[in-house]
């Protein structure tokens, strides 16, 4: 191999000897360091070796040509297979054969190509039929390599092969591919020949080194192919990475009926069961299980059973080789200590391992095997917490069917990734996205989907096939994208000219409503209503882990008491946001509020905040009930005046009646409270420095509501927020109204009343002069929806024209308004934080804005050193997982 001095470009495994190991994945790309790791392990590997993903990068640098090492080290490499295999490549008489494979990194299923039983000419195929004694299994072989080959490497369309394949069973009056004889599979091979001769005006490559070198370079060529881009682009995978390719000893699950070949996962992927999951196809190359062409067999008899099959489980079949199986997936397990997804040939009777990777699962099945390893000691609680992404707890947050719904099944398929959907029926990805585009749901109903509908399956709400497995390609790429779909429902016939799906007697038409229940497999005409999940069992238990790790504390930004309750139910630990302006659009209110901004003195402010006060308080009344002594943050009123405007003549007239005025004075009043730019005009406390009665008239509400509900027994103490201080003295003086408030109601109802006020930091002066805000202010909370727009100085309302040019250009990574700009206003919210904290110990500091519910930004809340995090009621799982990991990560776990 390599001499000293020599760049390393390929690694072998299985040949005598293995030179990676599972931690090399950057170098030699998931599938390679796995082979090499199992290897290690002393797992069955067919010998073989690994291009590093260095060579992808230096093929693309110099302009698709390798480094001049590379053909030497190959050669060597060979070499070792064929002493390990005791058989030749090229060889007439026992020929070796290989597969070539991509391999990145990161997992990429079916984007890239993959070559098999390379080294198959018209020779070699001869001295493959006489050395197996089936010729039948050399010229099937041969053809299938044909076909594969010039698809992948030489581009010739496969739709030529399929016809002469069709015309010779046609022909001989058969119908399945089993059926042809070897000298059938001749006459195919004929006509397969002399289409490449036709397409390219030369023969089919004889020679198997050409043939090598032809299918490296496809697979290298195929990280750029436009399916891999666009995974790339969906999943974040930088193109800078490359792949890696595998050259491995081919082993044959189709040379008869004590081979077989499958795929299975070491637990369900769907549930988490601790089972094994799996499905095999006996006499069948790899590529004939995922193709969804034959349906695939259950492993277990288990299996079997729970998915009503007649055809009989490899337990059954082989019970031998599957008992040595189902050892394979208890070591795997133990080793990488998390659920795996392994694939597997068996020829004449002896097992072959030819892939391990971390199985791909639905958020439920990963909360599930999280919670049974940390259970069953294989991993520790906080690996447990680590290993599930609080994104995709949105899944399990997600509706489903609510079981008392008329519902009319009109089909059964395959329960293939969980969650109920309902859309609009579309037959072709492209169209499902240009629905979903026009805000539409939809769902992708196709007979089986393949790598180039990815961006229809992400755009739709449920895909739904007619054909594959539970490991087909549409089944496994629904799971990871976390969508319902429903597989293999095969009494459905889809028809795609005239754009229907029939069964029985039942027609949908595209543009028809139906329902899909990924977790029953139930295809149902029409929308059938949803109901919310229960989020008890495994989820309860991970999100305890969770709050016993975590610092930071989870609140929610609600002033509904549907909204709080719904948060409290989801782990909220307080309101850390009540905008009381959402109380003064309820329909019953917005007359008085109107009367309040048009009056045009004091008096008539006050002759309207009177109308409103006792609603307010009864507001308050109901949210503290509902939070039972946990802190709730109310902030005063913080839009701009012009949202409350009436708009339409009748509703002018409304307020002119109630105000007793007439609409000419209301007209001129309101033209008078016009803005051009109201986000940074008349709002925030700038309403209370000019209206101080309606701050006033608030915090007695808030006050008041306090005292009733501290009366009967449950004490509180309002966090009273005050919007948009962009100067100590402004917020001087709304306290001293605040405070006086409290004196007034204190006095009046004979209760004590504790309370805390405190700001928002949302502009960038107050994040500044965070220190002697802090002199004042109790508490901070970052109102970091304000303190992005103001930071950037890009609106908030505007800004969705030209950020999708910014992140196109990547001159910003993420929409800012999603996820904490770290560099700018994390840096202000620093500032804040340390300057506030440095003048008043101890400063209670929070987040309000949208960020509070995103992962990536809680992290930046964690290194800020904030008390809580505030979001949406949905959001608070998610957050309450985040921030332990948050911690984890910066070594802030709470220790008790
Ligand atoms: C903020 O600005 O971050 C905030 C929470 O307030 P609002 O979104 O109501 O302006
Ligand atoms: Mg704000």
């Amino acid at each position: 191999m390599a001499s000293q001095g020599e760049n390393k470009w390929v690694y072998s495994f299985g040949a005598g000897k293995t030179e990676g190991r599972a931690d090399m994945k950057n170098l030699l790309g998931g599938k390679g360091a796995n082979l090499a790791e199992m290897a290690n392990l002393g797992l069955p590997v067919p010998p073989g070796f690994t291009i590093t993903t260095e060579v992808c990068t230096y093929f693309y640098a110099n302009g698709k040509s390798y480094p001049p090492e590379l053909k030497d080290q190959v050669a060597a490499a060979l070499a070792a297979i064929e002493e390990a295999m005791g058989a030749r490549f090229g060889d007439p008489a026992n020929p070796l054969l290989v597969s070539v494979r991509s391999g990145a990194r990161a997992s990429m299923p079916g984007m890239m190509d993959t070559v098999l039983n390379l080294g198959l000419n018209d020779i070699t195929a001869q001295g493959l039929a006489k050395r197996s004694g089936d010729s039948r299994f050399a010229f099937d072989s041969y053809r299938r390599f044909i076909q594969m080959y010039s698809n992948v490497v030489l581009d010739v369309d496969h739709h030529h092969f399929e016809d002469i394949l069709e015309n010779v069973k046609r022909d001989r009056n058969l119908t399945l591919d089993t059926e042809l004889s070897a000298d059938d599979w001749q006459t195919v091979i004929k006509g397969y020949k002399k289409v490449v001769e036709d397409e390219l005006g030369r023969p089919f490559p004889q020679d198997p080194e050409e043939q090598l070198w032809g299918a490296i370079g496809a697979v290298f060529g195929s990280w750029m192919n436009a399916r891999a881009n666009t995974y790339r682009r969906l999943h974040d995978i930088p193109a800078s990475w490359g792949t890696a390719v595998n050259v491995q000893s081919m082993v044959f699950g189709n040379m008869g009926d004590d081979c077989a070949t499958g795929v299975a996962f070491t637990r369900n992927p769907s549930t988490g069961e601790n089972a094994f999951y799996g499905e095999y196809l006996v006499n069948a190359q790899g590529e004939d299980v995922v193709a969804g062409i034959r349906t695939p067999q259950h492993l277990t008899i288990a299996g079997k059973q729970a998915n009503h099959s007649d055809l009989p489980a490899m337990e059954e079949v082989m019970p031998e080789v599957f008992h040595q199986l189902d050892a394979v997936r208890l070591k795997l397990e133990r080793h990488y200590r998390d659920m795996q997804d392994i694939e597997f040939t068996v020829q004449q009777g002896t097992l072959f391992m030819l892939q391990t990777r971390t199985g791909k699962r639905t958020a439920p099945a990963a909360l599930r095997i999280a919670v049974d390893m940390a259970t069953e000691g294989l991993i520790d609680r906080t690996e447990a917490v680590k290993r599930i992404d609080p994104a995709s707890l949105d899944q399990l947050l997600h509706p489903t069917l609510d079981p008392k719904a008329e519902r009319t099944v009109i089909a059964k398929g395959l329960p293939a990734s969980p969650g109920a959907a309902s859309g609009k029926v579309i037959f072709t990805a492209d169209e499902a996205e240009a629905q979903a585009a026009l805000g539409e749901a939809v769902i992708l109903c196709r007979v089986e989907t393949s790598p180039e509908d990815i961006h229809g399956m992400h755009a739709a709400q449920g895909i739904l096939t007619t054909r594959g497995g539970m490991t087909s390609h549409a089944a496994v790429v629904a799971r990871g994208m976390g969508r319902a779909c429903v597989s293999g429902a095969g009494e459905l016939r889809i028809d795609h000219k005239a754009k229907t799906i029939m069964v029985r007697n039942v027609t949908v038409k595209e543009g028809d409503l139906i329902t899909i229940d990924g977790s029953t497999g139930e295809v149902m005409l029409g929308a059938v209503p949803t109901i919310q999940p229960e989020l008890s069992g495994d989820f309860a238990t991970l999100m305890g882990w969770a709050d016993g790790l975590r610092r930071m504390k989870v609140r929610t930004n609600a002033e509904t008491p549907l909204d709080a309750r719904t948060a409290r139910k989801f782990g909220a630990e307080g309101i850390g946001l009540c905008r009381t302006e959402h109380m003064f659009f309820d329909p019953a209110r917005i007359l008085a509020v109107r009367e309040m901004i048009l009056a045009e003195d004091e008096a008539g402010r006050r002759r309207a905040l009177a109308k409103l006060e006792p609603f307010q308080k009864q507001d308050f009344v109901e949210l503290f009930t509902i939070m039972a002594g946990l802190p709730v943050t109310i902030r005063l009123l913080d839009p701009p005046l012009h949202e409350f405007l009436p708009k339409t003549e009748e509703e002018m007239r409304e307020v002119a009646e109630a105000a007793g005025t007439d609409l000419q004075r209301v007209e001129h009043r309101s033209l008078q409270l016009h803005e051009t730019n109201p986000m940074l005009g008349h709002r925030g406390c700038r309403l209370g420095i000019t209206f101080p009665e309606i701050y006033e008239m608030q915090a007695r509400a808030i006050f008041s509501a306090a005292a009733e509900v501290a009366k009967g027994g449950n004490p509180v103490t309002p966090e009273i927020m005050i919007p948009l201080i962009a100067t100590r003295k402004e917020l001087d003086i709304l306290k001293d109204v605040v405070d006086r408030a409290a004196k007034e109601v204190s006095a009046a109802t004979g209760q004590e009343l504790d309370y805390l006020v405190g700001t928002m930091i949302e502009l960038p002066r107050a994040a500044l002069r965070a220190g002697e805000i802090a002199e004042t202010a109790e508490f901070f909370s970052f109102g970091t929806n304000d303190l992005t727009q103001t930071a950037f100085g890009i609106s908030r309302d505007d800004s969705a024209s030209f950020l999708p040019d910014y992140q196109r250009q990547g001159i910003l990574e993420h929409d800012p308004f999603a996820t904490l700009d770290a560099d700018g206003v994390g840096e202000l919210m620093k500032l804040g934080a340390e300057r506030g904290r440095a003048v008043r110990p101890g400063l209670k500091l929070g987040i309000c804005g949208e960020h509070g519910g995103d992962p990536a930004s809680i992290t930046i809340c964690e290194a800020v050193g904030l008390d809580y995090v505030s979001c949406s009621p949905y959001r608070v799982p998610i957050a309450r997982l985040a921030a332990a990991q948050a911690a984890l990560a910066s070594d802030t776990v709470k220790r008790d």
